[in-house]
C-alpha cells in the first residue's frame, strides 16, 4: 500500500529497509525497470459462467524490483501514469499481451489502457502497428477503459474510441458502477462489453438490495446490447448466483487468481482434454 504525502510516497513492504522515496527516486526506477526488463505479464482467465471454460485473458502487469521484491500495480501506476511513463510501458504490455495470446488459439486477450494513453499517446496507430506486427485477428483483442478516462475530453476520447473500434478490436468499460456517470458513458461511447466491478459482487449475496443492483446492471446491459463479465467473483454462492441472472462471463480467484503465461498454456492444454 502507499501513501500520498504531497509529493512523497511511502511504500510499506516487508523489507528492512523501507524508507521514503522521492517522487524522482520512484521515476527513476521506473525507468530502470523498462530498460532493465523488470516488468512481467501474468493473465487472469476469463470463464463462461456456466461452461466454466476459458473465453479470454486479461494482461495484468507486475513489477519485480530487484530490492523491493514485487510492487503492486496500484502503487507504480499511478507514478508510472503521472510521469508519463505509462506511454511506453502500456505499450510494452500491449505487445506482450499479444504476442502471448498468438499461442492460444480459440481464446482472446483483454489490456488495460491508462487514460494517459488515450490522452498522451496515438493509441491508435500503436494498436493498429501491434496488430500487423504479431498478425492478431483484432476481433481476439479487447482495450479495457475506466470510465474516469472519458471525462477530460469527452468528444475526443469518443473519436479515439471509434478509431480503434475501426480496427476491429473490441472495447470493454472496466470497473462499471465505481466512480460516477456511468449510465451516460455507457450511452455516449462506443462500448461492446461492461465489467461489473467487484464491489458490487461483493454485495451480491448480502441481503437484497446487492442482488438487485447486479441484476438491473444485467438488464442494462441487455438492453444495450452490451456483452457482461463479472469481476471478483471468489464464492461458489456469488457464481451461482450470477448463473442464475443470466451472467454470461465471470473472472475472480474462485476459478483463477492472475498467473503466469506457462499456466495459462496448461490450463487451456487440459480445457482441451475435457
Ligand atoms: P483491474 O483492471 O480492475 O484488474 C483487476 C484487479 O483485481 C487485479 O489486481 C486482479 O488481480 C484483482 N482481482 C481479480 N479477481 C479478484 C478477486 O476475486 N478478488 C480480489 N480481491 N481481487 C481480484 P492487480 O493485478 O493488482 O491490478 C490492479 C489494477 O492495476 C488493475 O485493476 C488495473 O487498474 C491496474 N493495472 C494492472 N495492470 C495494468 C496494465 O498493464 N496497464 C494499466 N494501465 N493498468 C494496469
Ligand atoms: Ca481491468
Ligand atoms: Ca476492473
Ligand atoms: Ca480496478
Amino acid at each position: 500500500a502507499k501513501q500520498a504525502r504531497g509529493q512523497r510516497f511511502v511504500f510499506y513492504s516487508n523489507a528492512t529497509n523501507d524508507r521514503l522515496l522521492s517522487y524522482q527516486e520512484q521515476v527513476d526506477a521506473l525507468r530502470a525497470g523498462l530498460v532493465g526488463q523488470q516488468f512481467v505479464l501474468e493473465f487472469q482467465p476469463r470463464y463462461g459462467a456456466a461452461s466454466r471454460t476459458i473465453h479470454s485473458v486479461e494482461a495484468l502487469v507486475r513489477w519485480n524490483h530487484p530490492s523491493r521484491g514485487r510492487v503492486p500495480p496500484g502503487d507504480f501506476i499511478p507514478i508510472a501514469e503521472r510521469s508519463g511513463l505509462i506511454v511506453p510501458l502500456g505499450e510494452w504490455v500491449l505487445r506482450e499481451a499479444c504476442r502471448h495470446v498468438i499461442g492460444w488459439p480459440g481464446i482472446g486477450v483483454s489490456v488495460n489502457l491508462s487514460p494517459v494513453q488515450i490522452r498522451d499517446s496515438d493509441v491508435i496507430a500503436l494498436v493498429r502497428d501491434v496488430l500487423d506486427q504479431t498478425g492478431l485477428d483484432p476481433t481476439r483483442l479487447e482495450l479495457e477503459i475506466t470510465e474516469g478516462t472519458l471525462f477530460s475530453d469527452a468528444a475526443r476520447a469518443r473519436e479515439t474510441l471509434l478509431g480503434l473500434k475501426a480496427l476491429g478490436v473490441r472495447i470493454a468499460m472496466d470497473d462499471f458502477g465505481v466512480g460516477y456517470s456511468s449510465l451516460g458513458s455507457l450511452r455516449s461511447f462506443p462500448f461492446d462489453v461492461l465489467k461489473i466491478d467487484k464491489q458490487f459482487i461483493d454485495a451480491i449475496d448480502i441481503g437484497s438490495a446487492g442482488r438487485e443492483i447486479v441484476r438491473a446492471i444485467l438488464t442494462i446491459a441487455r438492453a444495450l446490447d452490451l456483452s457482461v463479465t463479472a469481476e471478483g467473483v471468489e464464492t461458489n454462492n456469488q457464481l451461482s448466483l450470477l448463473v442464475d441472472d443470466g451472467c454470461a462471463e465471470v473472472q475472480g480467484f474462485l476459478l483463477s487468481r492472475p498467473v503466469p503465461p506457462g499456466r495459462i498454456s496448461a490450463m487451456l492444454e487440459r480445457q482441451v482434454k475435457r
